[in-house]
């Protein structure tokens, strides 16, 4: 009902949106403006948003809500939609958006040049911003990183009782399991499937930094989490994140192999744009240096710019590889991937 609520809230919201992107008018009268649904609400890219109008006059409405809020209201919307941008994470939601006909295909040289194939849609529908990677997060005082090596590895009896890993609704862990149905084959993914139930510590509950609170406590002894919340956690006003994650260690998994599981928040341009020019603009803003640079510091995700460095404290978890898989094949295994959840009982 909440929900519900919030969408004709939100609708209404857009609708007074509307109206206003005739203020921002140019000097030929034309209106100058970018609309943007974005799930990403930190202070930094308000910023970033400011000094994109100043370079170019193009103003930036924001609407943000939750990504899964934001996909519902394009496809309510329908042809009447403002939104120019989605902004959203994951790869198999961004698949699942090209999918119900909310994006459409673009040219740009520029995110061509920059963004690797691996992160983008083959048919340009949407771009990787920034990456994450999925990773394993032990207890240094219990877990020697030498038994650490890969997600395979985690379906063996040396981890019985000991792995915490969220829902199986969570659209990460949907994703990462689709990358071993690619990789693995599906009788060796649902075999995966099966023994992490197994293997889990309790049944699954709570966010990634919930996983990781648990570990502190003594729940069980590795995490599998995306590397951003280690970044947030070590850098959060709550003790208690702080503690948790600084008694955890970072492990990127199959480094010997294809390398780590890894998955982008994305932008795309919407099916109806009513300003797709600038839409085109606002998204290789994103990726310029001083949009990434931004990105890298504000989240503590790793940026698709090449040229740019990840933050600090990135950095000193060293450089990882990572699996090269083209991410929109994430989208293509997920309702693949819901289904073996569903058959072997991970909640
Ligand atoms: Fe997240």
């Amino acid at each position: 009902m909440k929900k519900v609520i919030f969408l004709i809230a939100l609708v209404a919201f857009s609708a007074c949106k509307n109206d206003n992107k005739k203020t921002g008018t140019s000097s030929d009268g034309e209106e100058n403006v970018v609309n943007v649904y974005t799930h990403r609400h930190y202070a930094a890219d308000q910023v970033l948003f400011k000094q994109f109008e100043e370079t170019t006059r193009i103003k930036v409405n924001v609407i943000n809500a939750s990504a899964d809020e934001l996909i519902q209201k394009m496809s309510i919307e329908g042809a009447q939609s403002p939104a120019d941008v989605l902004i959203t994470v994951d790869a198999g939601r961004l698949t699942r958006a090209k999918d119900q006909n909310l994006l459409q295909p673009i040219e740009s040289d520029i995110l061509n040049r920059i963004i690797a194939p691996h992160l983008k849609d083959p048919e340009n529908y949407w771009f990787g911003l920034t990456k994450r990677a999925r990773i394993i997060a032990y207890a240094k005082n219990r877990v020697d990183s030498s038994d650490l090596s890969t997600y395979e590895d985690l379906a063996s009896d040396k981890w019985k009782g000991r792995i915490l890993i969220r829902s199986s609704e969570n659209i990460y862990n949907q994703s990462l399991l689709a990358s071993l149905i690619v990789n693995n084959g599906e009788d060796e993914a649902r075999k995966w499937t099966e023994s992490i139930v197994e293997n889990m510590a309790r049944s699954p509950k709570g966010n990634d930094r919930d996983q990781v609170k648990a570990v502190v406590g003594g729940e069980g002894d590795i995490a599998i989490v995306n590397t951003y919340y280690i970044g947030n956690m070590l850098n959060s006003e709550n003790p208690e994140e702080v503690k948790a994650a600084e008694a955890v260690g970072i492990f990127f998994p199959n480094q010997n192999g294809r390398g780590a599981h890894i998955n982008v928040s994305g932008a795309g341009v919407a099916r109806y744009a009513p300003n797709k020019e600038n839409a085109i603009k606002f998204i290789e803003f994103l990726i310029s240096k001083q949009a990434q640079e931004v990105f890298a510091n504000s989240n503590y995700e790793y940026p698709v710019n090449p040229i740019v460095k990840p933050a600090p404290l990135l950095q000193q978890w060293g450089e990882f590889k990572e699996d090269s898989l083209t991410l929109s094949k994430l989208g293509e295994f997920n309702k693949k991937a819901v289904l073996i959840f569903d058959e072997a009982g991970w909640k």
